[in-house]
């Protein structure tokens, strides 16, 4: 399709020190912006990042029909600029606005929109190890209506911004007991606006007690595991790799998928299945419990080293986790084009 593009006068790339960017505040020249009306996207356009003018009676500002996506670009020690997985996260971002009652974006779009404006900004990937530029598609309702119903008008929008490397010190989580991230048949398995809105309030508690992130239990049981902040969790347990089989409730990671590709592929034995923090506190009495890691594409790896659950708790010793180490050097590795893409997940701008 036809992206219109309009380039900005002037970057401001120059007025950015791009080894200490503050993350989240920081945006390249342009943003890719599309319209959804009369059921068609139209007005595909790449253009200097500016404000948007909203009705208050916006729709997506009231029941909240907003889906977004987090990737990163990020270029290879010969200066390439590459994407991961790119197509991965065009689908998820239709699953999340299916799950929202919203129109799909058109996956060879989205692959489009996101290489014209990272190969746009791509001065703009700072090319340093850890560095990556992050890549922002939303979604929203931007009917002018205030009811309880689908929009019938959208704006899908594409936000790239230079982040520093993820200091990834070692995480404490909290076992949460009283609250819940998802219930099967609810909406955990889309990356919905409102799911973020909905972790601030518990995970303020939890950071006010001491924790880093809460590790979130099942919503009808408060037994089996589900995630960690906004990231999935893999545990090792006596030489198996062992994470949260997807139910509807947690968050399809593209990180997760990842690494379970890698770790088969290195020959370990991983198990997607449900698994009780009774079983991890069980293991760790037995001596069992070798590794416990978040994986996401903010952090790559965040290796635990405390649980607590219900007055109890765990300590880890990270200093020789093994597999997540294996984990971030193999993507990290893929992204800067030290580790052959045998998978073909690396796509060149
Ligand atoms: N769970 C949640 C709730 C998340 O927000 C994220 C970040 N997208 C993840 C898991 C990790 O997903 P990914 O590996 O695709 O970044």
């Amino acid at each position: 399709m036809n992206i219109k593009i309009t380039k900005a006068t002037k970057s401001r790339i120059d007025s950015v020190d791009m080894n200490n960017i503050p993350f989240g505040k920081v945006f390249s020249d342009h943003m890719f912006i599309a319209d959804y009306i009369d059921g068609k996207w139209t007005n595909l356009e790449i253009k200097p990042i500016q404000n948007l003018s909203l009705h208050p009676s916006n729709l997506a500002l009231h029941y909240g029909q907003s889906v977004f996506e987090g990737m990163k670009a990020s270029v290879t020690k010969e200066g390439v600029p590459c994407l991961f997985r790119p197509e991965m996260h065009a689908k998820r971002i239709n699953k999340s606005a299916a799950r929202m009652c919203m129109p799909a974006f058109p996956e060879d779009l989205f692959v489009e929109a996101v290489t014209k404006l990272v190969g746009i900004e791509k001065n703009w990937i700072p090319p340093y190890d850890g560095s990556a530029l992050y890549i922002r598609p939303f979604m929203f309702a931007t009917d002018e209506f205030l009811g309880v119903r689908p929009s019938e008008k959208y704006k899908f929008i594409i936000m790239t911004l230079p982040v520093g490397p993820y200091y990834t010190k070692p995480v404490s989580l909290k076992a949460e007991t009283e609250f819940v991230r998802a219930a099967i048949g609810g909406v955990g398995e889309a990356k919905a606006a409102g799911n973020y809105a909905a972790s601030l309030y518990p995970a303020k508690l939890a950071q006010e007690q001491g924790f880093d992130q809460i590790m979130w239990l099942d919503a009808k049981e408060f037994k089996y595991i589900q995630e960690v902040g906004t990231m999935n969790i893999f545990f090792v347990i006596d030489g198996v790799i062992v994470t949260p089989q997807t139910d509807g409730a947690i968050l399809k990671g593209i990180t997760r998928d990842s690494f379970i590709t890698i770790f088969k592929d290195a020959g370990y034995k991983v198990e997607e299945r449900l698994i009780g923090i009774d079983e991890v506190f069980a293991a760790h009495a037995d001596g069992k419990l070798q590794e416990v890691f978040g994986a996401g594409t903010a952090a790559v790896v965040s290796k635990v080293e405390r649980i607590h659950h219900d007055g109890k708790e765990i300590k880890l010793d990270v200093s020789d986790y093994k597999i997540a180490n294996l984990a971030y050097d193999t993507l990290t590795g893929l992204r800067n084009g030290t580790v052959e893409d045998k998978f073909g997940w690396v796509i060149p701008v």
